[in-house]
């Protein structure tokens, strides 16, 4: 796999209140363009990739470390989320960022909100039914972020796409002036989609871990095989990947295998290569929730347009 280059270490201008941040554009930016990383830290090479395709692409760049609370549903790992911002600023002073902002939760949420951002729809997609508060906490996060560093370019994994599909709509549904543009998903050697939950994994549960990635890879190599661009079965499809996953005895849950459309992540009964599909999973390998997926078809060219 290639490893990212890295620069020489710099000092970074470190940004934690809104009206630091508001000052700061005022002062350098002006008619400059702002790639803007959102991030909650534990950084790794996936992060990495957004911040350097940041940079080769607009004249200053931002991250953000904030561990979001209100993306976690109770039970969820809010309290263990990996934090190692020591680590994370030692990686971010290799780059030529601008700078990097790492607010409290009381300085970016008031006691008693009344407004949020609720995309009501994305509540009955797979992983809203999984995890209830993500999107609408993702959609919120990021739409006050956008306000907050006003960027006009903005980075997200294919890792998260139902969360990158979302924002990309919230952006055109309110108008928001930010362009949102997808990047691939970085993968360790044997496949495993790279995440900060990761560190999650014991060494034996890491070891078959990338049977996720695999039955995903089985399903596409399926499609692009086949003789037929239209009408593939979704329903063989999810049980070609399920028996995949299912010769992994470390697999103890598999929450759900979709495939779903790349406009708006709504299920398909059958697929059309030209029209493209994206099907995603999320299964439990001991107690650990892995998410991931995978493009098939014309979705390619819809998700990186
Ligand atoms: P997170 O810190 O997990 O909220 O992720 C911050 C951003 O990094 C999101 O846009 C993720 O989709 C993206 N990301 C996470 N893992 C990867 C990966 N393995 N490859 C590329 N991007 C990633």
């Amino acid at each position: 796999m290639k490893r990212i280059q890295l620069i020489k270490r710099r000092t970074i201008h470190t940004i934690s209140t809104i009206n630091e941040m508001r000052n700061y554009h005022k002062k350098y930016l002006n008619n400059q363009t702002i790639g803007f990383i959102p991030t909650m830290g534990a950084l790794h090479e996936g992060h990495l990739s957004l911040i350097e395709r940041g940079l080769k692409e607009t004249d200053n760049v931002i991250v953000s470390i904030f561990v979001n609370p209100t993306q976690f549903s109770i039970g969820e790992d809010l309290d263990k989320y990996p934090r190692t911002i020591e680590n994370d600023l030692k990686l971010l002073s290799k780059f030529n960022i601008k700078g990097v902002f790492i607010p409290s939760t009381k300085e970016i949420y008031s006691p008693n909100p009344l407004c949020h951002v609720e995309p009501s729809e994305f509540s009955k997609i797979y992983e809203g039914e999984k995890r209830p508060n993500f999107f609408s906490g993702v959609a919120t996060i990021v739409c006050k972020l956008f306000n907050i560093v006003q960027p006009t370019h903005a980075y997200f994994g294919q890792k998260d796409i139902s969360q990158f599909i979302l924002l990309r709509r919230m952006v055109d549904d309110l108008n928001i002036p930010v362009l949102v543009k997808a990047s691939p998903t970085l993968r360790e050697s044997d496949g495993l989609a790279m995440s900060s939950r990761n560190v999650y994994l014991t060494p034996t549960e890491r070891n078959v871990a990338s049977i996720l990635y695999k039955s995903l890879q089985t399903c596409v190599d399926y499609c692009e095989n086949s003789t037929s661009n239209t009408n593939l079965s979704t329903n063989y499809l999810r049980s070609l990947t399920k028996s995949v996953l299912e010769t992994e005895p470390l697999v103890s849950e598999i929450q759900y295998i979709s495939i779903a459309s790349p406009y708006d992540m709504k299920e398909l009964d059958s697929v059309n290569l030209n029209d493209g599909a994206i099907i995603s999973a999320a299964i439990k390998v001991g107690s650990v929730r892995l998410i991931d997926n995978l493009l098939i078809g014309n979705a390619k060219n819809i998700i990186y347009n």
